[in-house]
């Protein structure tokens, strides 16, 4: 099975929100919830390095 992550934060700790409803993922990371997951890992890693950055930057 391929990993999946989340678009936001580019998180892999993403699971279905219903178990009965397989179109709607939820990031326990960000608290993303939506039917679009990523299976790229290059793609995911350059998006978690951007929501991090987004991140400190707020904290300064
Ligand atoms: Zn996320």
């Amino acid at each position: 099975m391929k990993r999946k992550f989340c678009p936001n934060c580019g998180s892999d700790n993403i699971k279905w929100a219903l178990p009965q409803n397989w179109s709607v993922w939820e990031c326990y990371n960000c608290g993303y919830t939506g039917a679009v997951v990523i299976e790229d890992e290059e793609l995911a890693k350059e998006i978690s390095e951007k929501y991090e950055k987004d991140r400190n930057k707020k904290k300064e």
